[in-house]
């Protein structure tokens, strides 16, 4: 066939969030782009029910979409969030900001907007072409062929590609052809949560049921409920629960159990959910996994981006911001290294590869803090502390959170300088609770003895 002949000089598989972003940065150097999602074109399909609705946009995804020029189409389907709202189970609301400043904030955006958006962008580039319905099955790497299914023939047919970006999401068909190379390093692990979307639908005049410019969490020690706010008024909730055990999806199976767990857990936001039992019957339960694999490029003619090279749990909010983050860091690289793939590849391997590990580490890590440390009083004064000290200190002391969302400190670097922050930190806390326990005795010591 024609594609046989002339191959593009970068095919991408999987026209998500990662691999339209890239596709783009790709076109705009000037290579001839071919884009095959597996999926019809979402900006005239339904899609199905699945993977977060919404997602928080922070500072490293804002600005590799900023860099392509995408900011103004993109600003105005985001919601910024200024800070937690924790809602007990009395109902009581505690604020807790996620920036020093009004400005670091961070923002709500659909996931299904943002795609279009992204393909919307793609759709004007003359030399980037997007074949939908079209699933990757295979890859040969030797003769560098594709296998790309059409879903509504089932028919499967081979086009060669130069050099193929796998961004086809965490179950990735393009690693699985890197997987069955020589030493190639693969892990999969899955948490024993898993997560359902439930809605709180705007109110009748089309406002917000719960206030609108805030990440809501309802910690429960051993899950959580979670609510972002949507451009029409509704907010998408996550329920995090085990799979298994006395609460758990295993045991709501039922309308009744369904209602009473809610209404234990989580009183002040059932009454606003008036599809709950529906929907929680019908969503599906999502899982969550964390994928490390190494490498993430074949001999300059395959890359991995994305969920495909480095699955993260949802708990930090950065999976995306990172995929995105690759694409502007490929981007760095091939230009760097004047489009020879095999240096560019290696360079962007080797910048990301630890990066994501420690983001992968960093978001388990909050898996395990999330549900029950945001509702600690030890917690919140160790981190208005931390807040002080940054005012004081400026960049000399950042906190954790910020570093992450709200600057592009690579990760690694975030989470070993939080480390060292958290060693004097706790150094200073000893220190003064010492003088006080000392100076405590003093004064209790009775005079004239
Ligand atoms: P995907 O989004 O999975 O896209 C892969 C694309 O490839 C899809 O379009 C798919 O249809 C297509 N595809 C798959 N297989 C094939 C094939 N064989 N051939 C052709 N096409 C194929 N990140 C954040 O930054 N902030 C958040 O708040 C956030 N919240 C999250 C909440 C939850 C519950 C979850 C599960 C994840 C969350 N994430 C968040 C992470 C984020 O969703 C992912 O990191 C992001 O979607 C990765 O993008 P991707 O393009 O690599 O993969």
């Amino acid at each position: 066939s024609d594609e046989l002949m002339v191959a593009p000089s970068f095919t991408v598989c999987g026209a998500g969030l990662a691999g339209t972003l890239a596709a783009l940065y790709l076109a705009r150097q000037g290579n001839r782009v071919t884009l095959y999602e597996r999926l019809p074109d979402m900006r005239t399909h339904s899609v199905p029910r699945g993977r977060s609705i919404n997602l928080a946009l922070s500072r490293r995804g804002l600005h590799a979409l900023e860099a392509l020029g995408l900011a103004p189409v993109i600003h105005p389907l985001t919601i910024p969030m200024r800070g937690r709202m924790i809602h007990s189970l009395q109902g009581e609301l505690t604020f807790q900001p996620y920036g020093r400043t009004p400005e670091e904030t961070i923002f709500s955006i659909s996931r299904h907007q943002l795609n279009c958006a992204l393909l919307d962008a793609a759709a004007h580039w003359p030399n980037l072409e997007i074949h939908f319905q079209s699933r990757c099955v295979g890859l040969n790497l030797s003769s560098m062929t594709l296998e790309i299914e059409d879903t509504r023939t089932r028919t499967v047919r081979q086009v060669s590609a130069r050099t193929v970006v796998g961004a086809d999401g965490a179950f990735s068909a393009i690693r699985q052809a890197l997987q069955r190379t020589d030493r190639y390093d693969y892990a999969q692990t899955f948490l024993p949560h898993g997560y359902k979307e439930l809605t709180i639908p705007a109110l009748p005049g089309g406002q917000h049921a719960l206030e609108k410019n805030y990440l809501h969490i309802w910690p429960r020690q051993d899950f959580m409920l979670i609510a972002l706010p949507n451009l029409d008024g509704s907010f998408t909730c996550t329920l995090f629960l085990a799979y298994e055990g006395a609460e758990s999806f295993a045991s709501l199976t039922d309308e009744d159990a369904i209602r009473r767990f809610f209404d234990r857990h989580f009183p002040d936001v059932t009454p606003l959910m008036p599809t709950l039992v529906e929907d929680f019957q019908h969503n599906p339960t999502g899982s969550m996994v964390t994928i490390r694999c190494f490498p993430w490029q074949y001999a300059g003619r395959v890359v991995l981006i994305g969920d495909a090279a480095h699955a993260v749990v949802p708990f930090y909010g950065q999976g995306m911001n990172a995929s995105f983050e690759d694409c502007f860091v490929l981007d760095e690289c091939l230009r760097r290294h004047n489009g020879d793939t095999s240096a560019a590849f290696l360079d962007y391997q080797q910048q990301r590869k630890v990066n994501t590990d420690a983001l992968a580490e960093l978001a388990y890590e909050n898996y395990l803090e999330m549900r029950a440390k945001v509702a600690s009083p030890w917690f919140l004064m160790r981190r208005r502390l931390e807040y002080a000290l940054s005012n004081l200190l400026g960049d000399r002391f950042l906190p954790l959170y910020t570093m992450v969302s709200f600057t592009r400190i690579p990760y690694a670097e975030a989470r070993a300088r939080a480390a060292r922050q958290d060693r004097w930190l706790d150094a200073a806390l000893a220190t003064l609770a010492l003088l006080v326990l000392l100076a405590l005795l003093w004064w209790l010591w009775p005079a004239g003895r």
